[in-house]
C-alpha cells in the first residue's frame, strides 16, 4: 500500500467519480448522497422522476461537491452508453458504478405475464449487465495505482439472490442472476484490477415495498422475518456501498455484502424452530 486511504481531513472517496443508477428515490438516492458525503463526484441517474434527481444534484453542489443529474433507461443500450459518457464528460472520467435501478412486478406464476417477466429481467438484470459492461470498458482507461482499483462496481442485489420468494419469480430470477453475473465479472476482470461486488439489502423502507411496511400488520409481518428487530433504512445500505466502493475494501471482490438485519439467518429457527 503506497498511502493510507483515509486519515484526518481525508474523505473516503475524495477525487472519485461515480454513477448511481435509479438515484431519484429510495436506496439510490441515499447512496448518491452517501458517496457525495464521502467526497465523490456523483452522476445522479433518473428514469421517470427528474425533479428529485435535479434537487439532489443541486444540494450536493450547494454543499461544495460535484454532481449532475442524468436521464437514462438502464434497459436501453444507447441510454446506458450515454450515462457512462455523460459521467465521463461531467467529471473527466469514471471510477465507481452503483448499478442500483430495480423494479417489481409481482404476480403468482399462473398470472405472471410474459411482459411483466421481461420488464423485470430487462431492468434488474440486463440493465445491470449493460451498466457493468460500459463501466468496465471505461475503467480500462484509468491508470494503475497501488492500493486502488482502476474501477469499482457495486451491484444492488437483494436477500432474494438466495431466498426464494413465492409470487415474485421474475424478481428472484433477476437477483439470482445478478449474483452470478457479479461473481463472473469479478473473476473476469480481477487481473485488470477492477473490483465487482454486490450489496444485498433485506427489507429497506423505500417506495418499492411501501405496500408492505405502510400498514401495522404489514410491518409486524416484516419484523417477524428480521432478527435485528427493525426495518432497514436507505442510509444503512448507503454506508455499506460507500465502504465497498472505497479503497478500504481494495482486497474485496466477487463478494455479496448482506445488509439485512439478519434476514438471511432464518428467523423461523429462533427458539429451536
Ligand atoms: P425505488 O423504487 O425507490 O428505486 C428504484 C429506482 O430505480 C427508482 O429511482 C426508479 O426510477 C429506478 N428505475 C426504475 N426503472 C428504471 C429504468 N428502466 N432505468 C433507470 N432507472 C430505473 O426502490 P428501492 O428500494 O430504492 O430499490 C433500489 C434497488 O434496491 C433495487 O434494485 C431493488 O431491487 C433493491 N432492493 C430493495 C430492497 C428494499 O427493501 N427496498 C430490498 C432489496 C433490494
Amino acid at each position: 500500500m503506497a498511502e493510507t486511504p483515509v486519515g484526518p481531513g481525508r474523505l473516503l472517496l475524495a477525487g472519485r467519480r461515480a454513477l448511481v443508477t435509479g438515484a431519484s428515490s429510495g436506496i439510490g438516492y441515499a447512496v448518491a448522497q452517501g458517496l457525495a458525503g464521502a467526497g465523490a463526484a456523483v452522476a445522479v441517474n433518473y428514469h421517470s422522476d427528474r425533479e428529485p434527481a435535479e434537487r439532489l444534484a443541486a444540494e450536493i453542489r450547494a454543499a461544495g461537491g460535484q454532481a449532475v443529474a442524468l436521464h437514462g433507461d438502464v434497459s436501453n443500450e444507447e441510454d446506458v452508453v450515454g450515462l457512462i459518457s455523460g459521467t465521463v464528460e461531467a467529471f473527466g472520467g469514471i471510477d465507481l458504478l452503483v448499478a442500483n435501478s430495480g423494479i417489481q412486478k409481482d404476480a403468482a406464476v399462473g398470472e405472471m405475464t410474459l411482459k411483466d417477466w421481461q420488464a423485470v429481467l430487462s431492468v434488474n438484470l440486463t440493465g445491470q449487465f449493460l451498466c457493468c459492461r460500459e463501466a468496465i470498458k471505461a475503467f480500462r482507461g484509468n491508470p494503475e495505482q497501488p492500493g486502488r482499483a482502476r474501477g469499482s462496481i457495486v451491484c444492488m442485489s437483494s436477500v432474494h439472490e438466495v431466498i426464494p420468494w413465492a409470487g415474485h419469480v421474475n424478481y428472484v430470477a433477476a437477483k439470482g442472476g445478478v449474483r452470478m453475473m457479479m461473481q463472473t465479472l469479478a473473476q473476469e476482470v480481477a487481473a485488470e484490477r477492477i473490483r465487482v461486488n454486490a450489496v444485498a439489502p433485506g427489507a429497506i423502507r423505500t417506495p418499492i415495498n411501501q405496500s408492505e411496511w405502510a400498514t401495522k400488520e404489514g410491518m409486524e409481518a416484516m419484523l417477524r422475518l428480521i432478527p435485528y428487530g427493525r426495518i432497514g433504512e436507505p442510509e444503512d445500505v448507503a454506508r455499506a456501498v460507500t465502504w465497498l466502493a472505497s479503497d478500504e475494501a481494495d482486497y474485496v471482490t466477487g463478494t455479496t455484502l448482506f445488509v439485512d438485519g439478519g434476514m438471511t439467518l432464518y428467523a423461523a429457527f429462533i427458539g429451536n424452530g
